[in-house]
């Protein structure tokens, strides 16, 4: 029997830092697949700076040579080589959703994800971990937030890693990617009846943390 737990939301929802905490306190590996699709999108950038849009024939042949995620230490490695550009540099925002769109890419991703999952337990956060990668998850988990405290996360966030941004640009990127992510044609964002919905609208999200640990004990309390 696996335990895997499977947390999905919309961007800035908070299910980095809050997958960590439930990820320590069950001493499992937290997997953020969120920068696997980030990587991808940061080769494409490197390679084709000027582009305003994702040309799905030039991105396509850049998936060749496969990629790593190290559970370990979090960081992605493609075809053993390496990736200059910061994961969250508001270039890679701007294409991350087209980009992770591609049926290609996702098919890359999660083979990743897949194959990573297979070798242990996980707590692994994206968009579609429970509809798609991980479909027999022990617990799946929607996190929401509102857009407004989502945007105002990130900017802090931002601003934290010495990149200024406004609300107003960071909560149009941040509309623009919901829609992508839920609109897509492959595995789009979608919160089923099998999740547990939490709202991490208020600030501090001990108390999320609390709830999906309380839910995940009492589900292994119960399981065979
Ligand atoms: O989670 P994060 O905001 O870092 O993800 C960046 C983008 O990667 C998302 O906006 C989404 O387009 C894409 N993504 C996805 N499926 C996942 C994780 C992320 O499509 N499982």
């Amino acid at each position: 029997m696996k335990y895997d737990v499977a947390l999905d939301g919309p961007s800035g929802s908070g299910k980095t830092s809050i997958g960590r905490a439930v990820a320590g306190e069950l001493g499992l590996p937290f997997v953020d697949s969120g920068l696997l699709y980030r990587a991808v999108t940061a080769l494409y950038v490197e390679a084709f700076p000027s582009d305003l849009v994702c040309d799905i024939a030039r991105l396509v042949p850049l998936l060749e040579g496969g990629m790593q995620y190290d559970i370990v230490t979090g960081v992605v490695s493609y075809c053993g080589g390496e990736i200059r550009m910061g994961l969250h540099d508001p270039g890679v925002d701007r294409l991350v959703s087209p980009v992770s769109a591609v049926p290609e890419v996702r098919r890359t991703v999660n083979r990743e994800l897949v194959r990573i999952a297979g070798a242990q337990d996980v707590v692994m956060a994206g968009r579609d971990i429970g509809t798609t990668v991980l479909p027999q998850a022990f617990l799946k988990v929607f996190i929401t937030a509102d857009p407004v405290v989502r945007a105002g996360r990130r900017v802090a966030q931002l601003a934290a890693d010495g990149v200024g941004a406004s609300i107003e640009d960071v909560l149009a990127n941040i509309r623009l990617r919901d829609t992508i992510d839920s609109s897509r044609q492959d595995s789009p964002l979608r919160c089923t009846e099998e999740y547990l919905l939490v709202d991490n609208s208020v600030d501090g999200s001990r108390a999320v943390v609390d709830t999906i640990l309380a839910e995940y004990r009492r589900r292994r309390s119960h399981a065979v």
